[in-house]
């Protein structure tokens, strides 16, 4: 898979981000395809992507995914990429590309996005609703109070409505926290509950974990035991599916979580 990847140059979430889980989706022929370059424009506390001034968006990359992605024979491929805030679309119109790129090489494949908030830009997230990935995710990562420490250029409520519109346009709607921040049990319930209330199907909850000593230390562990405590609080709230582990990450099994949505 490194090779395949780096013979395409492309950039893959899992290297960038140093994802725990990079060996076992590698192993199952899986991973998650980092487009728009490996250099956000935000500078979040818990992310080990670089960040810096970012290339101009490269037109033969949504090619090069779909040709590797094809040569991978991914049944289920996922698309994220670092914040461009530097671009008036955020990207949006690169996605749209990309996920028509692998439409066209791998028609039967199912196509899930894990998008940034675009600003808030109603238009830039039509462009890749209009585009009809199967899945939409957009992570909201933590409580609201800890925004200004984890994530300080994101906001809360801008996310939720992200996440509102998404789910009415019918497109899945698909987001995740990390656990461990500092955030309390009232308000991750808070957020469960908005999440729902935006229309939110699928949810992803797993342990925050250090990506270097320059990055946020972890507050708190929270067990196996206390995960699946959440998941089953989580579908009783409506979810229709929810991966909550310390090792789950956004697109972890994201092909099964799907899969679980459609039975
Ligand atoms: S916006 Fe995304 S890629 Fe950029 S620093 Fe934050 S989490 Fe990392």
């Amino acid at each position: 898979m490194q090779a395949l990847i780096a013979a395409g140059r492309l950039h893959t979430v899992c290297q960038e981000a140093r994802c725990p889980n990079l060996w076992e989706c590698y192993a199952r022929n899986t991973a998650t395809f980092l487009i728009l370059g490996d250099r956000c424009t935000r500078d979040c506390r818990f992310c080990a992507v670089g960040h810096g001034a970012p290339a101009p968006p490269d037109p033969g990359e949504p090619d090069r995914v779909a040709r590797a992605a094809a040569e991978m024979g991914l049944a289920y491929v996922v698309l994220t990429s670092v914040t461009r805030d530097d671009l008036a679309d955020g990207g949006a119109a690169h996605f749209a590309a990309t996920i028509a790129a692998v439409r066209r090489r791998l028609p039967r494949a199912r196509v899930e996005v894990l998008i940034p908030d675009f600003q808030g830009n109603p238009e830039a997230l039509a462009a890749v609703i209009a585009a009809g990935p199967d899945v939409i995710n957009h992570n909201i990562e933590t409580v609201p109070r800890l925004y200004p420490r984890v994530r300080p250029q994101a906001d809360y409520r801008r996310s939720l409505q992200l996440l509102a519109r998404v789910a009415a346009s019918g497109i899945p709607a698909k987001s995740g926290l990390m656990l461990g921040l500092g955030e309390d049990e009232e308000e991750v319930c808070t957020v469960l509950e908005d999440l729902r209330a935006a229309g939110c199907r699928i949810l992803t909850l797993g342990q925050y974990l250090q990506p270097t000593p320059a990055h946020l230390p972890v507050v708190s562990w929270v067990t196996p035991e206390g995960f699946e405590a959440w998941r089953r609080r989580a579908l009783a709230l409506g979810f229709d599916e929810v991966a909550a582990a310390p090792l789950v990450r956004s697109s972890y099994h994201a092909d099964e979580c799907f899969q679980a949505l459609e039975r």
